[in-house]
């Protein structure tokens, strides 16, 4: 794995969130996308090399809906960018990672990208994701 691409910290409301985080780090939001198959809506702010995404549920089947409301807000999941991310899915599976789709998924911020569930990773969920290159 390359590096931490950016950390998912969930949030009730995406807008009050955003304001706040924009005073916190001195830089505004540069994109914001929802995720429908997903049920997220997010937002991306870039300080330095990183990144931090705060992630809102749009609906209650959303698992942020579920996160929010068993573990309040809060850091949701690291995320590390990875150059091929199906070796690296054949690549945690082997080693007994249980992965939470058998397919890298479309992701925001023109990612693809996997979830690793977090009971193998001592509680933190670990998000894997490419850059999706132009064709
Ligand atoms: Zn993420």
């Amino acid at each position: 794995m390359k590096k931490i691409e950016h950390i998912g910290i969930a949030v009730k409301d995406l807008s009050q969130a955003c304001d706040l985080y924009e005073q916190l780090l001195g830089v505004p939001c540069y994109k914001k996308e929802s995720v429908w198959c997903e049920g997220v809506e997010v937002a991306f702010f870039q300080t330095g090399d990183n990144k931090i995404e705060l992630l809102s549920a749009l609906n209650d089947e959303s698992p942020i809906s579920g996160f929010l409301e068993k573990r309040g807000e809060g850091i949701h999941h690291i995320a590390f960018e990875v150059e091929d991310i199906f070796f690296e899915m054949e690549r945690l599976k082997g080693k007994g990672f249980v992965l939470l789709s058998e397919k890298p998924k479309k992701g925001a911020d023109n990612k693809l990208i996997c979830f690793v569930h977090p009971r193998n990773t001592r509680g933190v969920l670990i998000e894997i994701c490419q850059e999706i290159k132009p064709q």
